[in-house]
C-alpha cells in the first residue's frame, strides 16, 4: 500500500514544503472537497490587463532605480527601500494596482514572507536580492543575494535574462522583473518556464552549494550528563545537526526546539538526546552523509532502541510505500559477523511532520509530538518514533554500529540509541 504524505491542500507534505525553493506558496482560494476550510486570501489577484500594464511601468521604473544605484554604489541595494529616496520615490514601491485597492498587507499572507521584510519600508513589491540570510544546512548560511547570484551563474546566458530581481504577485499571472530589465509573466514559480533545459532541482540551494561542506562546531551540542548511565549511547562525536536549529534549507524555522534535551524517558524508554545525525537520502541534496560509522557499543545487549524519524528534504511531492526501507543499519559483533537492522517505512518510522487533523502514526510508535514555527505555519504538528531491534546473538559482545541510509525517498535522522 502506497503512503502518501496527505495534507489539507491536497497533496503531500513535500508539496507543502513547497512550490519552490526560495519561491512562494501560492495562496489557495476557499474551496469545497480536498481545500475546504482554507481561508481564502482578503485580496484578488487583478487579472485586468490595464492593471499588468501600469504595474509594468512601474517596474521599468524600479530597474532605472536599482541600475542607477548600481552604478553609484557598485553593488546591488539589500532592500527595496535602500532606493528611496535618492534613487526611487518610496511611494513608486507600491504596485498602482495594489494602491488602489488600498490593501498592502493581507494579500500577502500564504506567500513566503523573506522577500517583503524590507527593514525600513513597505514596498509591495518582494525584492528576490536581499541581504537576509537563510541556513542551509549546519553551520552554512547564505543570503537571498548569494542564492540569487549563484541562480543567475547556474542558468548561464539565461540567467540574467530569467531570474527575477523583482517581484508582483499582486498579478494573475505574477509579473517578474529580471535581472537585466526584462519584463515577464509567469506562475507563482517562475523556474517552471526554464524546466526541462533546468530542472527543478538546478536552482535549489542544495544544488547551488553542494561544495560547502557541513561545519559542525562541536561545543554547540549540550554535555552529556555526568550520571548518563552507559546503555545511552554516548552520540556526542557523530551529531551533525543541531536541535534547536533547522539544519535544511526548507522550511525555515524547522527545528526540535521544543524536544526535551538530555536524558529523558520517553514512554517508557530512557534516551540521551543532545543533538541529530541526518542521514543522506535520494532526495536530500545537502551535504549530509550516507554512512555514520564507528558508534562505539562495546558490549552484548538485548535490544537497540532508536529514537528516529524521517524527512523529506525540500519541495517535491513524495510518495513512500510503506515497507520500503529508509536505512540499513549495521551491527558489527567483535566476532567479525555482521547483521543488518533493516529500518521500514511505515512499520518503524515515517515522516516527522504530520497532519494532527487525520494522524497516520501507526504502527510505528510515536514517542513524542511536539511542533515548531515552520510546522504551526502549516497547521502541522512533528513527531518522533522509537524503534525497537531484537538482537538474534545477544551473547555476542557488539564492537560497534554503523548508521547507513538507503537512500530511499525521505531520509532518515536518529537522535539517540540506547542498548538493553
Ligand atoms: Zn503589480
Amino acid at each position: 500500500m502506497k503512503y502518501r504524505c496527505k495534507s489539507r491542500f491536497g497533496f503531500g507534505i513535500a508539496a507543502l514544503v513547497v512550490p519552490f525553493a526560495w519561491g512562494v506558496i501560492v495562496a489557495a482560494q476557499e474551496t469545497a472537497g480536498p481545500n475546504a476550510g482554507i481561508p481564502a486570501p482578503r485580496y484578488k489577484a487583478s487579472t485586468n490587463s490595464a492593471d499588468a500594464a501600469a504595474c509594468r511601468d512601474r517596474l521599468k521604473q524600479i530597474h532605472d532605480g536599482i541600475t542607477a544605484f548600481k552604478t553609484a554604489n557598485q553593488r546591488l541595494p539589500n532592500w527595496l527601500s535602500e532606493l528611496s529616496p535618492q534613487y526611487l520615490d518610496a511611494g513608486l514601491l507600491v504596485c498602482p494596482y495594489v494602491a488602489r485597492i488600498g490593501d498592502l498587507r493581507s494579500w500577502r499572507s500564504g506567500f513566503r514572507d523573506d522577500v517583503f521584510q524590507d527593514p525600513k519600508g513597505s514596498p509591495s513589491y518582494a525584492y528576490e536580492f536581499n541581504d537576509r540570510p537563510r541556513r542551509l544546512w549546519t553551520g552554512v548560511t547564505k543570503t537571498w543575494n548569494e542564492h540569487k547570484h549563484r541562480q543567475i551563474e547556474r542558468m548561464g546566458p539565461l540567467g540574467r535574462d530569467a531570474v527575477p530581481i523583482v517581484r508582483c504577485f499582486a498579478h494573475d499571472p505574477v509579473l517578474n522583473l529580471a535581472y537585466n530589465g526584462r519584463i515577464y509573466p509567469s506562475g507563482g514559480v517562475w523556474e517552471k518556464l526554464y524546466e526541462p533545459q533546468f530542472s527543478h532541482d538546478d536552482h535549489h540551494p542544495e544544488s547551488l552549494f553542494f561544495h560547502e561542506p557541513l561545519r559542525v562546531d562541536m561545543s554547540r551540542f549540550p554535555p552529556r550528563a555526568a550520571s548518563a548511565d552507559s546503555r545511552l549511547l554516548d552520540l556526542s562525536s557523530h551529531y551533525n545537526a543541531y536541535i534547536d536549529e533547522a539544519w535544511l534549507p526548507w522550511p525555515a524555522d524547522s527545528d526540535l526546539k521544543g524536544l526535551p534535551v538530555g536524558v529523558r524517558e520517553f514512554r517508557g524508554t530512557r534516551f540521551d538526546a543532545r543533538g541529530i545525525i541526518q542521514l543522506k537520502g535520494a532526495r536530500l541534496l545537502a551535504p549530509y552523509p550516507i554512512v555514520v560509522p564507528g558508534i562505539r557499543i562495546g558490549r552484548a545487549c538485548t535490544n537497540l532502541h532508536f529514537l528516529h524519524a524521517t524527512r523529506v528534504p525540500s519541495d517535491h511531492v513524495t510518495e513512500v510505500a510503506d515497507g520500503s526501507k529508509v536505512a540499513s543499519h549495521v551491527v558489527h559483533y567483535r566476532s567479525g559477523a555482521q547483521v543488518e537492522i533493516p529500518i521500514l517505512y511505515g512499520r518503524d518510522v515515517k515522516e516527522w511532520w504530520y497532519d494532527p487533523l487525520s494522524p497516520d502514526h501507526g504502527p510505528a510508535k510515536v514517542v513524542w509530538e511536539g511542533e515548531n514555527l515552520a510546522s504551526l505555519g502549516w497547521d502541522r504538528k512533528i513527531r518522533l518514533f522509537h524503534t525497537t531491534w531484537t538482537n538474534p546473538w545477544r551473547d555476542q559482545p557488539i564492537d560497534s554500529l554503523t548508521l547507513v541510509s538507503a537512500m530511499a525517498e525521505t531520509a532518515p535522522f536518529v537522535l539517540a540509541i540506547t542498548l538493553e
